[in-house]
């Protein structure tokens, strides 16, 4: 990509995240959205659709449209005011996007997470698989963090690693965070005219965190700071990050022509980062053997599937990492188990087609999905 056309990375993405910051979308006086600025996102969003891209929405704004209609004006709120804000904002917020996505024929989803939901393991995986159902059905997911149970100690409190966390949840290739300012530059363009625009980071090395500055009070949400902490979490997941200024309209339009803006560029892919996660970072809960058969079907690249499974060992909960055996009960693989271990026993060696008649519901056609799993060597 050539670093100073900005336009190039966005274009490419095929599974892109938009980050939309409640200083764009919200009048902060009137608690209004500004409703020609979401016009605008929209028909750039419909571009991207058209152009083939799938396009998952993180947006802020819940708190600022809600606040007015509780009374809640002025001044700082507390944490259980924000939650109430958040609560009657959020479906403000959403029907917004519904109706000025359904002008493009686009259907929203809105889908609340939690920080937990992106660190417990039954809860990622929940959340993954929504998600990717939405895109495959052709939905835009709308996300936020869910503020009504999100108190202090599980509360992410800023979207701009929300964004990042759902980038890597799902393998997203491009994070885009539309924000109030045009980039990283290399000091605080407001105290230093010396200060420019950096076009691309390929490492957040300590020179690049001091250029983010440190967090002002008042800046917890949405800095520079919490910018650089999405992008660690972006790029070691392998998805790169756009930090661009959304205030015109036709933001992603512009970002697509070349407005700057500042790249933050992984040294993998998703697919590598998140195959690199399961072979390395989570401890097996148990093992499958496979027979002859699925042990081909693995090594040409295929999903393993119940028929093809001759044990099940361990105690695992739907979404642990197990070991995969050959049939001589060699090791030659790792991946997610779509069922806990019980049932994994009762499907073992029968057909997909079985699946729901042995366990009363229908889960996955696959044991551990082909995304989900990484050979050896
Ligand atoms: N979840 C908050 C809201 O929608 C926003 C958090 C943020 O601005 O980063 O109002």
């Amino acid at each position: 990509m050539n670093p100073h056309r900005t336009g190039d990375g966005f274009t490419q993405a095929k599974r892109l995240v938009v980050k939309v910051g409640s200083s764009l979308l919200v009048d902060a006086d009137r608690g209004t959205v500004h409703r020609q600025w979401l016009e605008s996102l929209a028909a750039d969003l419909a571009r991207c659709r058209a152009r083939g891209q799938e396009i998952l929405v993180v947006s802020s704004g819940a708190i600022a449209v809600g606040r007015r209609y509780l009374g809640l004006a002025d001044g700082h709120l507390r944490l259980d005011d924000k939650q109430a804000a958040a609560a009657t904002g959020m479906m403000r917020l959403a029907h917004a996007y519904q109706e000025v996505l359904a002008h493009h024929d686009m259907t929203v989803a809105q889908v609340l997470l939690t920080l937990d939901d992106s660190e417990n393991r039954r809860r990622y995986i929940n959340a993954r698989n929504t998600l990717l159902a939405l895109l495959r059905m052709q939905a835009v997911p709308l996300i936020n963090e869910n503020d009504t149970v999100a108190t202090d100690e599980i509360r992410l409190g800023d979207n701009d690693r929300l964004a990042a966390r759902v980038a890597a949840m799902i393998s997203a290739d491009t994070l885009v965070l539309l924000s109030d300012v045009d980039g990283l530059y290399t000091a605080d363009p407001r105290q230093n005219p010396d200060a420019v625009l950096v076009p691309e980071v390929r490492d957040i090395t300590p020179e690049v965190e001091a250029m983010a500055g440190v967090a002002r009070p008042g800046d917890g949400t949405g800095g520079m700071v919490t910018k650089l902490a999405a992008a660690k979490i972006a790029v070691a997941a392998g998805c790169r990050l756009l930090i661009a200024n959304g205030r015109e309209l036709h933001s992603l339009r512009r970002i697509e022509r070349g407005a700057p803006g500042t790249w933050f560029l992984p040294r993998a892919s998703p697919r590598t980062a998140r195959k690199q996660w399961l072979a390395g970072s989570l401890k097996p809960a148990g093992a499958l053997t496979l027979d002859g058969g699925a042990h081909a079907a693995l090594k040409r690249g295929k999903s393993l599937l119940p028929a093809g499974v001759t044990a099940v060992e361990g105690r695992f909960l739907r979404g642990d990492v197990v070991i995969v055996k050959d049939p001589s009960g060699t090791e030659i693989a790792r991946g997610l188990c779509a069922y806990p271990a019980d049932d994994a026993r009762l499907i073992m060696g029968h057909k997909t087609s079985e699946i729901e008649a042995l366990l009363g519901y229908r889960g996955k056609d696959e044991i551990i999905h082909r995304d989900d799993l990484v050979m050896n060597g």
